[in-house]
């Protein structure tokens, strides 16, 4: 999948509509933390080496191994436990204007600056000029998980699953779909 990245003063919101793209289209590095934590959960073939790095498992077809299709929706079997690289996508919170436009890409954090791009093949962008809630809330706490200041999402993940993930499972479990959490 060709990557174009698009500097934040060109969106003018994000909002993930569970299509799967991404779970589907890229491995997920994990840092050590991440991968003990799978590996206590859910066992060690959850998890692939590469020659210096790991990640998550992927499919014969390229998808996630946490990956499940509910409906025409795609959720995450590793809600609670996500890796960052997960959470971060379709973003690219950097120190430097690595993908060019670097005014358009400019976001200030208190007095840090950073340049802040989104991957354009994410499904959920919508381009124009950003709103007001994802300037000031979605774009910051993207930011912030980042930086390792919070872990926990609540403009940056699919409202389907904030609002729905627990029908979800219920349903799941009612027809004995196999969903570890
Ligand atoms: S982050 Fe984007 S590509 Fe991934 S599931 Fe959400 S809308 Fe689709
Ligand atoms: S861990 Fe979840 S969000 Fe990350 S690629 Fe797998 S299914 Fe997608």
């Amino acid at each position: 999948m060709k990557m174009l990245f698009v500097p934040w003063k060109y969106i003018a919101n994000w909002e993930c509509i569970a299509c799967g793209k991404c779970c589907k289209a890229y491995s997920v590095v994990l840092n050590f933390q991440e991968w003990l934590r799978i590996v206590k959960n859910y066992g060690v073939d959850k998890t692939v080496a590469g020659l210096d790095k790991i990640f998550l498992k992927r499919r014969s077809d390229g998808s996630c191994i946490f990956l499940s299709k509910f409906s025409d929706l795609y959720l995450c079997g590793l809600q609670y436990m996500k890796p960052k690289a997960c959470k971060l996508w379709p973003f690219k919170i950097l120190s430097k204007p690595k993908y060019g436009y670097a005014k358009e890409a400019a976001y200030y954090y208190g007095k840090n600056k950073f340049y802040v791009y989104a991957d354009s093949n994410c499904s959920g962008l919508t381009l124009g000029r950003p709103s007001w809630e994802f300037a000031n809330q979605t774009v910051k706490e993207f930011v912030e998980i980042a930086l390792g200041i919070r872990s926990e999402q609540y403009k940056t993940t699919s409202k389907i699953a904030l609002i729905d993930y627990a029908s979800v499972l219920r349903d799941l479990k009612a027809r004995r779909y196999h969903f570890r959490l």
